[in-house]
């Protein structure tokens, strides 16, 4: 049979493990030879025992554990030509020319060049007698297929990625516990959410912790905000209401593109309200902890999926991304959704949020 290499690659996520699982076991199903590569794509470059065979038992109670039991990592060597060619070589020598990527849009973008330049470097291999003519006939093509894993859902092109929902549930439950002390304490609590360049995390966690207000990159607030959130919380403590809940994204800004951060409201609230205010970031403890059940059947489709897309290839083929739309699996071309995330973050750069919205579509 065919083989064929799986790999996490970038800021890691929970679910990537249950995608190398089902990704590993499908393979062998289909009577493939999956290989695990350590590290991305600094293994990838580095060859050697990065290079791990997987048996069915390789992947084995994994599903549940979050971050990624064979690593992730950046790679600057592989932003190169160089550094490209070696890892050419080295997946060459144990006759793979097919990937599933388990990555962000970064990860994807590079899997994507590797993709384009790949008859060239064994064009080169070849001519510094590194690989025989018949190597470079039999695997010049690259086939690859892309998962994405992001805890920010700051994809275009699918409803979820891998991840997004397990973070969720970890933010909720450390909103859960803020809430009791902050209803004890009449307190306003103010809450960082991971979310640069995607407002997803802090949108969905406004709604379901009933915060009074979140500032999110994709929606600037008016710039009297300092004014409006004060006045709002000052209304509804009057009203009876004991505990305040404010979330803000990393990536938030107002409308001239200053940012807006936890310690910003902070000052706001003390200087206007003089009142005090607590201020929680939840950093990485958004991004680990036990997979949801959601994120290890997103996971495992996924995985799945990506396998038998990659073992269907042939020179023809587009190379896809696996994505989730209206609760389907399907296969998009790779290209365009890694195109329209780029374009949806420049437009975010650029202070052009309805153009981020509509690339991105509504969540
Ligand atoms: P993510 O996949 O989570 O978006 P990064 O953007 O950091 O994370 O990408 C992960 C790795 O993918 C990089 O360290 C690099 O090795 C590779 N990569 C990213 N962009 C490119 C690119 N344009 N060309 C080649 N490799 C790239």
């Amino acid at each position: 049979g065919q083989s064929v290499a799986i790999f996490t690659s970038g800021g890691d996520s929970c679910g990537m493990n249950g995608a190398l699982r089902a990704s590993v076991r499908m393979a062998i199903y289909l009577g493939s030879q999956p290989y695990m590569i350590r590290e991305g794509y600094q293994g990838m470059v580095e060859g050697g025992e990065h290079f791990v065979k997987a048996k069915w038992s390789s992947v084995s109670s994994i599903i549940h554990l979050g971050g990624t039991i064979i690593g992730s990592a950046r790679c600057a060597e592989f932003m190169q030509r160089e550094g490209r060619k070696k890892a050419a070589f080295n997946l060459v020598q144990r006759d793979i020319n097919r990937l599933v990527v388990i990555g962000g849009d970064g990860s994807l973008t590079g899997a994507n060049i590797f993709r384009q330049e790949w008859s060239g470097l064994l064009d080169e291999l070849l001519a510094e007698g590194k690989i025989t003519t018949q190597q470079r006939e039999k695997y010049v093509d690259l086939h690859v297929v892309g998962v994405v894993g992001s805890i920010d859902n700051d994809f275009c092109g699918t409803d979820l990625t891998i991840g997004a929902n397990t973070a969720l549930h970890r933010i909720t439950e450390a909103i859960d516990s803020i809430a009791s002390t902050a209803y004890s304490h009449k307190r306003i609590f103010i809450l960082e959410v991971m979310g640069r360049r995607c407002g997803f995390l802090a949108m969905i966690t406004g709604i379901i912790s009933e915060a009074d207000y979140v500032f999110c990159p994709e929606a600037p607030p008016p710039m009297d905000w300092h004014d409006r959130l004060c006045e709002k919380l000052q209304k509804e403590g009057e009203g009876g209401q004991r505990l305040h809940i404010i979330i803000v994204a990393e990536g938030a800004s107002d409308l001239n593109g200053e940012p807006i951060t936890v310690e910003i409201v902070k000052k706001v609230i003390l200087d206007k309200l003089k009142r005090e205010s607590r201020i929680t970031v939840l950093g990485h403890v958004q991004r680990g902890g036990a997979t949801s059940a959601y994120d290890r059947i997103l996971a495992c489709r996924m995985g799945a999926e990506a396998v038998v897309a990659v073992l269907e290839a042939t020179g023809n083929t587009t190379p896809v991304v696996v994505v989730l739309t209206n609760n389907q699996i399907e296969r998009i071309p790779l290209m365009g959704a890694v195109e329209r995330t780029q374009a949806a973050n420049e437009a975010l750069k650029s202070g052009d949020w309805a153009k981020a919205i509509a690339l991105r579509g509504v969540f």
